[in-house]
């Protein structure tokens, strides 16, 4: 599965330093979906792709039930059992607008769903598929998909003894919170950002942590990937954030305790935050606060 990239290459791309779109925002693009389409008859459905088209005359008509995620995949659950299983990657951009309406762009139209008064456009992505809700488990990469970090059936302390499962436990935290069949829906950002709240630098592997070390992680694991979904992306301790939005520093500067912060002094102990390149992505972590 997995189509290339059409426009440039995923290393160029994070060359660039774009954030690239995690659990909690494929779950904010979910959440405005379902404002569109959910319990609402679809009377259109097109795909850009020509193997998909069958199914539109079999999914118009039909209504949308829910807009579903796991880790950075998105479902579109129509009420016959068809889901629409999308998954973004670096370029893929959901938009809604009015029927009929289409917003300027030169991106490519890939997928439309659209009732009477809405409608859900899917642009650029590559990776979209129609799949039975019963089978999704057989799909390639909702099959090796961990536990949700957003799920909140996903608890601490079930996160802790997966992080000593020796499937796991004798990997580097920077290569596992990276890996989906780990834990689903964190990404680089988080990445940074959970090692710094849990204290411990992303170089050590779980079975060198402490207990309390390694249930440090996993409380950080899905108490900051929740708490960037509740606040659209804001991981930086949160009185604080709001003080510095009220000092007049930009979101993009405010937002994190780390993460694209080379340089600059940690919120917490004033060191300069640190960048390096762990598991082919950049980190950036606090030599005074992690150990
Ligand atoms: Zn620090």
């Amino acid at each position: 599965m997995g189509c290339p990239l059409r426009f440039v290459g995923r290393a160029q791309a994070l060359k660039l330093g774009w954030i690239v779109p995690e659990g909690p925002e494929i779950r904010l693009a979910a959440d405005g979906l379902a404002r569109a389409i959910a319990g609402r008859v679809a009377r259109r459905v097109e795909f850009a792709f020509e193997h998909l088209r069958p199914f539109e005359p079999i999914l118009a008509g039909e209504e949308v039930l829910r807009v579903d995620t796991r880790g950075k995949a998105l479902l579109i659950v129509f009420a016959n059992g068809l889901t629409i299983y999308s998954h973004n990657q670096l370029y893929g951009v959901w938009k809604t607008a009015r029927a009929g309406v289409r917003p300027a762009t030169r991106r490519t139209l890939r997928l439309t769903i659209e009732n009477e008064e809405r409608a859900a456009l899917l642009y650029s992505a590559s990776e979209i598929d129609v799949l039975e809700w019963a089978n999704l488990d057989a799909h390639p990469y909702l099959a090796t998909l961990g536990p949700d970090a957003l799920d909140p059936a996903t608890t601490a302390g079930a996160v802790t003894e997966r992080l000593a499962d020796r499937r796991f436990a004798n990997r580097s935290l920077a290569s596992l919170l990276l890996d989906q069949s780990f834990l689903a829906g964190i990404g680089n950002y988080l990445r940074a950002e959970i090692c710094f709240v849990a204290g411990v630098r992303a170089e050590r592997r779980p079975k060198d942590l402490s207990d309390v070390e390694r249930r440090r992680v996993a409380e950080a694991a899905l108490a900051v990937s929740r708490q960037s979904y509740a606040t659209r992306g804001i991981t930086n301790d949160l009185a604080l954030a709001t003080q510095l939005a009220s000092d007049g520093l930009a979101r993009s500067r405010r937002r994190f305790h780390v993460f694209a912060r080379a340089g600059e002094p940690c919120w917490r102990c004033e060191t300069p935050v640190q960048r390096t390149t762990l598991a082919g992505r950049r980190l950036y972590w606090c030599t005074g606060c992690q150990r």
